[in-house]
């Protein structure tokens, strides 16, 4: 098998990366063969598999990794032969070099070999994490597949899901056994289900929908969980001046479009990711495990970052901490019962939030027209709550708004109007409404319920795209 790596010197300047250039080729002795694979993350991450081979390291880029399981083969790009040294290479290779970014040892050892053809690789791993027969072949060009062929070292392994729906509180009082429970903030952003594979990350909406491309600013945390399978749950949260989550300031990055806006935001107003709770973690389901017990695996993961934090949990003293909350103008605490499980995609009585100010998520079923100059034209929003599967009216909405964002929602509504009303008969929405299809969400903050189960005095807080309408429901926020 002819090998050379003038390829490999040409790509680089060795006055300039710490690379090595390459000796005299060596001789392998077959049976003790070497190999590394280097987590690289360069543009973009991968791990680079090299073989000791006729004097080279015959090498692959893997983008998501050596995968641990039989079911799932890993696309594998075969590139330049290595000289021998690179096997210990680790470090820094400059901007502006080829392959610039960090380059770590993620696993050496030996391998025992099996076939080596054109089109075909067999060998047996023998690392220090990486065990286990393996075939890479050929089926494009530079393009290969790695497989698997022992069972999963872990028997109990199972597929990563695609998708776990989020656990979600019930709101009510401070529980009575205080000890029982733990307290965290209330965020008030978008909450996010966050799927880590392979170095990548895809973040999903409450609705399911894929928001992954929003915030870019996130993806630095698919680094730092690189080489390992979780799913996170948490909240992304934009903070205003005084440090405080403000869903206002949010709206602007839930209903950018365009890539250019996105990345001006993502630097100038960046987000955070707020974790608190792990749901999966290598190859292991941790739904069924009691919240101490996440808890505990989430803050082993170490997650602080520049753009995500694992939040402070206490357990006992509500009261204080609801004070605390208050006196900072947060929205208010969710209780966590210690021995509870993560019920996904129920709301759960074992989560309960306790609120410093009232906020719902209400459908917007119709509108009204404004006086004066807004005659003909969006002036207030007629909103409904589902309940028993009816969207039931919940109130008219006036104020919160400027002219701008009167002039967006009216233009969404726009094409929604329909004649009949879709609300239940009862309460009656107001005369004069103009009916649309039950499908934007909005968030309003309110004074309380009325008797005839309308909100008081409510307030526009911006629209939500990452709740579905039918979820909207009486206890929802
Ligand atoms: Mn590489």
């Amino acid at each position: 098998m002819p090998s050379n790596l003038d390829s490999y010197r040409q790509k680089r300047d060795f006055s300039t990366t710490p690379e090595p250039s390459g000796g005299a080729a060596g001789t392998a002795d077959e049976r003790t063969a070497r190999f590394v694979v280097q987590e690289h993350h360069a543009r973009s991450l991968h791990w680079d598999l090299r073989l000791e081979r006729d004097g080279v390291l015959a090498s692959w880029a893997v983008p998501k990794g050596i995968p641990p399981d039989p079911r799932k083969n890993h696309l594998a790009v075969r590139t330049e032969d290595h000289p021998l040294d690179y096997l210990e290479f680790h470090g820094e290779i400059p901007a502006g070099q080829y392959g610039a970014g960090t380059m770590r040892i993620w696993d050496r050892g030996t391998y025992e070999l099996h076939k080596f053809r054109d089109k075909e690789v067999m060998v047996t791993f023998n690392g220090e994490r990486l065990h286990g027969r393996y075939v890479l072949f050929r089926t494009d060009g530079k393009n290969w597949m790695i497989h698997r062929m022992d069972p999963p070292e872990d028997p109990d392994r199972e597929p990563f899901p695609d998708r776990i729906q989020p656990m979600m509180a019930k709101t009510g009082p401070l529980p009575r056994d205080d000890s029982r429970w733990a307290y965290e903030i209330k965020w008030d952003g978008v909450r996010a289900i966050g799927y880590f594979e392979g170095g990548r990350m895809r973040l999903v909406s409450r609705n399911g929908n894929d928001i992954t491309p929003r915030y870019p600013e996130l993806r630095e945390l698919a680094r730092a969980l690189a080489g390992r399978e979780a799913v996170l749950d948490g909240e992304i949260v934009s903070f205003d001046a005084e440090g405080r989550p403000s869903f206002q300031r949010l709206q602007s990055r839930m209903h950018l479009t365009s890539e250019h806006a996105v990345r001006r935001l993502s630097q100038s107003e960046p987000v955070a990711y707020i974790i608190f709770d792990l749901l999966w973690l290598d190859g292991h389901s941790l739904l069924g495990l009691p919240y101490t017990e996440r808890r505990e695996r989430l803050l082993e993961l170490g997650l602080t970052g520049p753009t995500w934090q694992t939040p402070a949990s206490h357990v006992g003293d509500g009261a204080a901490m609801l004070d605390a909350s208050r006196a900072n103008g947060l929205e208010g605490i969710v209780a966590k019962r210690l021995d509870s499980t993560y019920s996904s995609g129920r709301r759960s009585t074992a989560w309960v939030k306790v609120k410093n100010f009232r906020e719902a998520d209400v459908v917007v079923g119709g509108w009204l027209e404004g006086e004066g100059g807004r005659s003909g034209r969006l002036g207030s929003l007629v909103v409904g709550i589902y309940d028993e599967g009816e969207l039931r009216y919940a109130g008219r909405v006036g104020s919160g708004f400027d002219d701008r964002e009167l002039k967006r929602v009216g233009a969404l509504l726009e094409p929604l109007a329909r004649a009949d009303s879709p609300f239940a008969a009862k309460p009656a929405p107001p005369r004069g409404t103009h009916f649309v299809e039950p499908e934007l969400v909005t968030r309003v903050a309110y004074g309380q319920w009325t008797d005839a189960g309308t909100l008081r005095h409510p307030v526009y807080k911006g629209l939500r795209d990452d709740v579905a309408p039918s979820d909207v429901v009486f206890d929802d926020s």
